[in-house]
């Protein structure tokens, strides 16, 4: 039993956190400049954290992902790293050559104080930044937050330094939240499937989900281009989906540039699809027999496996934009949701989840970690844990089958080519829960219970 120190007692703590069920800002911040098309993203602070981000991401998308940054030595801890981060625009670009740079922040650089937007102008009143190349930024400290708040600074970042007033025009806007590329596929097979004229960023299909070609490309062919992103301001409306990674960068593209916005759910499930769906149907969309067709499939097979799902205990792990739509969803197919833990802070995730669960006799906690999760299961058992990999350590001791959703999945692949979003999401989504209780089911029944079909 590897976690066999787990108590059963759960005592409250506030200075101590164990094994938090989120990753750095930094990381969601690289993973969105990853979804802007031939951009280098850059990390200001010493090499451990660059190197941390990168592998976290690589790890989870088996891919390589590239990324610059300042090498903090402990004179620039000291004095600032000003200087480094002007050598390194000019490197970047002589080196590189991408179109855009994007600096993030960790907490090094932002307990020193760098003053960000002050070197990068000092960069190009240096002539550092060729014409026709772009420096954004985005702030990411650690002690704050977590990847999905950094995923959310850095679209602000590409607001500001893409976004511009202007005539409207007929397009909308998508942020699509901190979500798989194959999910960002899978939302632009939903607007394309309407009819919608759509721009969607960050959008990372293509990027970290690419074939193999035999070529290394520095910067594949994926991601949103400049010249999308300059329209975000033009659009007569944004869609954001999921309020902690995409409402504020909707918020900030509304101050700016006047664009109204829509926030939904992460389209998770039949409820948040439709709902999705039914925005875009307002914004001139049609809704296609083939949306129609997946739709019924869903339906079909929630039908015929429904008897597996009804009254089974679970337990959630994860982003707060996932669980939400994700509780709706188990809720609405029969499984009694028992416990929500997120690392990531906010303190309306309590209600948002108690109001998507239909009840408050539900374990939920912001700003926590696998420890609690690990208490709350020795507590009160569930027959399936949805979380990332970390979450595999509480499924052996408690031998308790899970399903692997979220951030990061290092053991295992399918996420990047998959979507849990959409219609064709919400079949996969039943597929790997029902696969995961069946196996179980078909491993422990005793020899009198085993059954051929199911
Ligand atoms: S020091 Fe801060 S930014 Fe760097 S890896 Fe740690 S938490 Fe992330």
């Amino acid at each position: 039993m590897l976690l066999r120190h787990t108590p059963e007692e759960i005592v409250e703590r506030e200075a101590l956190t164990i094994q938090p069920a989120k990753t750095c800002q930094p990381v969601g911040a690289m993973y969105a400049a990853l979804g802007i098309h031939k951009c280098l993203p850059h990390s200001h602070g010493s090499q451990g954290c660059c190197a941390y981000h990168r592998s976290a991401l690589t790890r989870h998308y088996k891919e390589p992902v590239m990324a610059a940054t300042s090498s903090f030595t402990e004179g620039s801890s000291v004095f600032g790293g000003q200087a480094n981060l002007l050598d390194a625009i000019t490197n970047i670009f002589t080196i590189y050559n991408p179109d855009v740079i994007a600096v993030h922040t960790t907490c090094l650089s932002e307990t020193i104080g760098d003053d960000i937007p002050q070197i990068t102008a000092k960069a190009r009143d240096e002539g550092r930044v060729p014409n026709g190349k772009f420096i954004i930024r985005a702030n990411t400290p650690s002690y704050v937050g977590s990847h999905v708040t950094g995923f959310g600074n850095m679209i602000k970042g590409i607001i500001d330094g893409f976004a511009t007033r202007g005539t409207k025009s007929g397009h909308i806007n998508i942020i699509p939240g901190y979500v798989e590329p194959s999910d960002m596929s899978e939302v632009k097979h939903i607007t394309k499937s309407m009819g919608v004229d759509t721009v969607m960023f960050p959008d990372t299909s293509a990027v970290l989900n690419g074939p193999q070609t035999g070529r290394y490309e520095m910067y594949p062919k994926g991601g949103t281009p400049i010249s999308d992103l300059q329209k975000t301001g033009f659009a007569k409306m944004t869609l954001a989906l999921g309020p902690i990674a995409s409402g504020p960068g909707a918020k900030f593209l509304d101050t700016k540039c006047g664009v109204p916005y829509e926030m939904l759910s992460l389209p998770i499930g039949i409820r948040s699809t439709d709902a999705f769906v039914n925005a875009l149907r307002k914004n001139g969309g049609i809704v296609s027999d083939e949306l129609e067709y997946e739709r019924g499939q869903v339906l079909d097979v929630l039908t015929d496996m429904q008897q597996y799902f009804h009254g089974k205990k679970v337990a959630l792990v994860g982003d707060p934009d996932h669980l939400v739509p994700l509780t709706e969803f188990l809720t609405d197919i029969g499984f009694n949701v028992r416990h929500v833990v997120t690392g990531t802070p906010g303190k309306k995730f309590i209600a948002r989840i108690k109001e998507a669960a239909g009840t408050e006799d539900i374990n939920v906690k912001e700003a926590s970690d696998f420890f609690y999760l690990h208490q709350l299961i020795k507590n009160e058992k569930v027959d399936l844990i949805l979380g990332n990999t970390y979450s595999k350590y509480i499924a052996r001791d408690e031998d308790i089958p899970l399903v692997r959703i979220g951030f990061p999945i290092y053991d295992r692949v399918g996420h990047q080519y998959f979507p849990i979003l959409g219609y064709r999401g919400a079949l996969r989504l039943i597929e790997k829960i029902l696969n995961a209780l069946l196996d179980y089911q078909d491993k422990t029944a005793p020899e009198e219970k085993f059954e051929l079909v199911m």
